[in-house]
């Protein structure tokens, strides 16, 4: 690991620091595990200045040779998965197998890529007129800026990375400040991959001043960025002047519907993995849980025991399904929606406060009774609470579940055929789970609708939004 884990930044290839510096804990314990190079717009501007220059040499290699390079990352990145693992264990806090699996998520977006790389067809159309000829070609669209959460330190760069690289692109990435040293990792695993300088740029720092240069400058041609919906929103907004291509990956709300002809044991166990992956912290987390009344009450005592039983701890010890959260302001907002929600009537069934651990670790918690007008409705809570919602009717379910402004992932469960259909194509939400909690590889195309976001990631759509359309008019 202490070879992996770099407190430099990577800009043109050179491993560059800086005066100041931002440190990282263990959400374990709280204890300083590193620091990092708290680098601002000169930097960044340098960083985007080595992509531009890069990007030409290797936007004019064959698709093959990309490819070939992207594989070596891939097997390199996997060769140390249990390196990165224990470095993203340690600065996020998830248990040690999920940050494995972590891994190979994210190491399978470079490898997709790699084989998308050689797939980027254009067209030829037939024509309007007998002495022209028309021509689509698809190329790079420039330097892209992706700027990228904490809860999947590894898989938010390469589902951006490895497609912008396919294309032909150079990256600029900027890492949360509470996770840099897998990102760090990454450009460290790229460049011994082989990977030209310049290519991949990691740059960590203020994000604020990191994020202004990298949306006022027109060398950046788009910007990929995974993270709340305020700073989405305020990035679009930044990059309105330099009218850049965008993706946005925003906060979720995700329902997850049981319906009473469901299998309650695969429900049980979908919520369980949907809810308290990552402790909770996933934009596609079930955030709130509707069960019909048919079944309402065996469902929450097969959920209440399913969620007492799970075992808390830091993300190194063996066992450990629950890790801590993030940091304070995360443990504040999950205490904020159970009290509100209590305050307005729910009941705590399990849980409800800090673990006996202390320090960032929240009991895994379930809440009866939750209703609309609660925060838990409205709001992502993005840690280890489950509430649920009674219903009655179809109807009555669907216009619970769409109304919120987001539109990210939906989860339900039913055997009725039809329902299904219907409750399928009602939903207003990018990505729905039927009769499954776990709907996140790299072959299917992940992003929301309304607040949830723009444009999509992985699958054979992913590299769209990395590539220019251009049209050839052949007088003959
Ligand atoms: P979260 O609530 O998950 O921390 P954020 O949207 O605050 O979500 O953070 C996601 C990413 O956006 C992180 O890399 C963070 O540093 C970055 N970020 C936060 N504020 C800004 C900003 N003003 N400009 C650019 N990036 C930002």
């Amino acid at each position: 690991m202490t070879r992996l884990k770099r407190e430099a930044c990577l800009i043109g290839g050179d491993w560059v620091t800086g005066e100041r510096w931002i440190e990282v804990d263990d959400p374990a314990t709280g204890a300083i595990i590193g620091r990092v190079p708290r680098l601002g717009r000169d930097e960044t501007r340098r960083a985007i200045d080595a992509a531009a220059a890069a990007m030409g040499a290797w936007a004019a290699r064959t698709a093959k040779e990309r490819s070939v390079i992207l594989r070596r990352y891939h097997e390199r990145i996997l060769a140390h998965q249990e390196e990165l693992a224990a470095l993203l264990t340690l600065e996020q806090g998830k248990p040690l197998t999920e940050a494995r699996a972590e891994i190979a998520y994210a190491a399978s977006f470079i490898e997709w890529f790699a084989e998308e790389a050689k797939r980027v067809y254009g067209d030829t159309i037939p024509s309007h007129a007998p002495d022209k000829r028309i021509i689509v070609l698809k190329q790079p669209i420039g330097v892209v800026a992706a700027i990228t959460p904490w809860n999947f330190p590894a898989a938010m760069i390469t589902r951006k990375i490895g497609p912008a690289l396919a294309a032909g692109c150079a990256v600029v990435v900027k890492p949360a400040s509470q996770t840099p040293f897998t990102a760090l990792a990454l450009g460290l695993l790229a460049q011994e991959a082989g990977l030209p300088d310049g290519l991949l740029n990691v740059v960590t720092g203020s994000a604020s001043e990191i994020g202004a240069e990298l949306t006022a400058s027109d060398k950046v041609r788009k910007l990929s960025f995974t993270g709340s919906t305020e700073i989405g929103a305020q990035l679009y907004a930044q990059s309105a002047a330099t009218i850049k291509k965008l993706s946005l990956e925003l906060g979720g709300n995700a329902p997850f519907i049981v319906f009473d002809d469901a299998d309650l044991d695969a429900a049980v166990a979908g919520a369980m993995q949907s809810k308290f992956r990552n402790a909770g912290q996933t934009c596609v987390c079930a955030n709130r849980i509707y069960a019909q009344a048919g079944i309402h009450d065996a469902f929450v005592e097969r959920l209440t025991a399913a969620t007492k039983a799970l075992k808390v701890g830091a993300g190194s010890e063996a066992g450990t399904e629950i890790g801590p959260l993030i940091d304070e302001h995360a443990l504040a907002k999950v205490r904020e929606h159970i009290d509100d929600a209590t305050a307005k009537g729910a009941r705590i069934l399990t849980g409800g406060k800090v673990h006996a651990r202390g320090g960032r670790f929240f009991e895994p918690t379930v809440i009866a009774g939750a209703s609309a007008a609660m925060r838990v409705a409205h709001e992502e809570t993005f840690g280890p609470v489950a509430p649920v919602f009674r219903f009655d009717t179809e109807d009555d379910v669907v216009a619970q579940a769409n109304a919120t402004p987001f539109g990210l992932a939906a989860y339900f469960y039913a055997r009725d055929i039809g329902r299904i259909w219907r409750v399928a194509e009602r939903i207003e939400a990018g990505i729905v789970g039927v009769n499954t909690g776990l709907i996140s590889t790299e072959i299917a195309p992940f992003g929301g609708v309304k607040a949830s976001g723009l444009g999509r990631e992985g699958s054979k759509y992913g590299i769209d939004d990395y590539l220019e359309i251009k049209y050839l008019c052949l007088g003959l």
